[in-house]
């Protein structure tokens, strides 16, 4: 059977493998497929469950919102949020460089699970922010190397939290590509040598 996002956490589960029957919020997530949603896992057999769960378009997302009192009725419907959220081009906010200075930034996640928007902090000053999607530390990379390009060795950090919107199935190449910009940063901030 096929859940939807918000309700499945109310429905009602069973296993066909021992028997066990209770609540969605207590089945553990399984495999997870970018947009589409992720199966389910008995919490007491730990094997899959025929169940699946659907995850909300950003218009039932919305709607939540709505319902849940969260967000005004009258507020412009996702796709027109998301198109203006799409077109940020972070570089015009971006300070100029001053040479002597460090410059410490911040990438977080704020909002529900798959209506959520990532945002870019200077010194815990809020600068910009754009739609997270499914393993967007590509995204964060790419204005990473926007951000050393700008601040060189004066940039100090670029600090994320690993969600599973941020880093999903997170493969080993994954990781090694955020060590290795970390890593780059790190040695160019301490003067070490460094390669791209
Ligand atoms: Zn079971």
């Amino acid at each position: 059977m096929n859940h939807k996002y918000f309700d499945y956490k109310e429905d009602i589960f069973s296993c066909p493998h021992c028997g066990w029957e209770g609540l969605g919020k207590d089945v553990e997530d399984g495999e997870m497929f970018a947009w589409e949603g992720f199966e389910t896992i008995c919490p007491q057999c730990r094997k899959k469950l025929p169940d699946t769960v659907t995850f909300p378009t950003a218009q039932d997302g919305h709607d939540s919102l709505i319902a849940q009192g969260l967000i005004s009725p009258g507020t412009p419907p996702p796709a027109d949020q998301w198109a203006q959220l799409f077109t940020t081009n972070f570089d015009e906010v971006l300070p100029p460089y001053e040479p002597g200075k460090t410059y410490s930034f911040a990438m977080k996640e704020v909002g529900l699970p798959f209506l959520a928007k990532f945002q870019v902090y200077l010194e815990g000053k809020f600068l910009f922010e754009e739609v997270a999607y499914f393993e967007y530390f590509d995204r964060y990379l790419e204005i990473g190397e926007v951000l050393f390009a700008k601040y060189g060795t004066g940039l100090k950090e670029f600090t994320y939290d690993c969600t599973t919107l941020f880093c999903g199935d997170f493969s080993s190449s994954d990781i090694e590509r955020l060590d290795k910009f970390e890593k780059k940063i790190h040695d160019a901030f301490h003067g070490l040598p460094y390669s791209e």
